[in-house]
């Protein structure tokens, strides 16, 4: 950003805060969109972890049973390489991921890919370029945005990564994958919904970005599409996870 262009853009985020003083989604504290407080309760998604989808998975302490991937990754190993993410899907991380997708609080995008770009730096994927996962045409009109989207350009500011976000699509509207009534419903719910645009890319090694991962099925189809294509490998980066 140009030196003209960051002072206006501090005195535009000056003028919304008057505006739209930033309250927390957590507790509705004024002055952060997640106060300390809020962020300090709100459970991270810790090791030990399973080194595919990042699930919560028994350490050596805890006996028998340890393992470093998850029955689920063993059974069906997810075209993503590796995931992770910065908290569990709960307390006020449930909030802002709620706030930036049904309360349409898109400002939120900027706090929470903080989180993000902090734990990609302990991480450090091998990845050349993030790509949000796509929405279907009609939902991303009814919410006037795509929060993968705005959270892979926050993240991209933060991280130097470039945002690739025209390379993958979505072909079809999808049920929701929260409504889903078990994992096998899920992964029908996005089989071949996603395609990667046909046109000359160079194959890379690639970050997907979404808000919450829950069993995984999206993240996997939008992987195995990417490499399908011949791209990869290709990591996978959350706000938060489900476990
Ligand atoms: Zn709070
Ligand atoms: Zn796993």
């Amino acid at each position: 950003m140009s030196g003209v262009a960051s002072v206006l853009s501090a005195a535009w985020e000056r003028t919304l805060d008057l505006v739209f003083p930033r309250r927390c989604v957590g507790c509705g504290a004024f002055g952060a969109f997640l106060c300390p407080a809020c962020l300090s309760a709100t459970p991270r998604a810790q090791p030990p972890r399973c080194s595919g989808c990042w699930m919560p998975v028994l350490s050596p302490a805890e006996g028998p049973g340890a393992a470093d991937v998850c029955e689920r990754c063993r059974t069906r190993p997810p075209a993503f390489k590796a995931a992770r993410c910065p908290f569990v899907y709960a307390g006020a991380a449930r909030e802002a991921v709620h706030a930036l997708k049904y309360d349409g609080l898109s400002a939120v995008a900027a706090t929470m890919a903080e989180a993000m770009a902090g734990c990609l730096t302990e991480w450090r994927p091998p990845v050349t370029a993030l790509v949000p996962v796509p929405l279907a045409g009609r939902r991303r009109r009814s919410r006037g945005y795509n929060q993968s989207e705005l959270l892979a350009r926050e993240l991209s500011r933060l991280s130097g990564l470039p945002v690739n976000g025209g390379l993958l699509m979505k072909r079809k509207a999808t049920p929701s994958q929260a409504l889903a009534a078990d994992e096998a419903a899920r992964h029908a719910n996005v089989e071949g919904a996603f395609a990667v645009r046909p046109k000359a890319e160079t194959a890379g090694a690639l970050l997907l970005v979404d808000d919450v991962m829950t069993s995984g099925a999206t993240l996997d189809a939008c992987a195995r599409a990417l490499v399908a294509a011949g791209h990869g490998p290709v990591c996978a980066l959350t706000f938060a996870r489900e476990d």
